[in-house]
């Protein structure tokens, strides 16, 4: 497999701990990436539910 920050060939065996990264350094690099909401299109599915706004709560009337 390769990297997925660097496309630099990598171990994918458990030896290697920062899988699928090849180094620590890719490693944090995608999560800075994260962070720099770089990948926050992959991730509006889940915001959506967040912030359930389009579903207001059914108000109840107790006489
Ligand atoms: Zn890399």
């Amino acid at each position: 497999m390769r990297c997925p920050i660097c496309r630099k060939e990598t171990d994918a065996s458990p030896a290697n701990r920062f899988r699928p990264f090849c180094s620590e350094r890719c490693r944090t690099r995608d999560l800075g990436a994260w962070a720099g909401e770089n990948y926050r299109v992959a991730g509006r599915e889940t915001e959506d539910v967040e912030h359930p706004d389009d579903c207001p709560a059914p108000k109840k009337i107790i006489h």
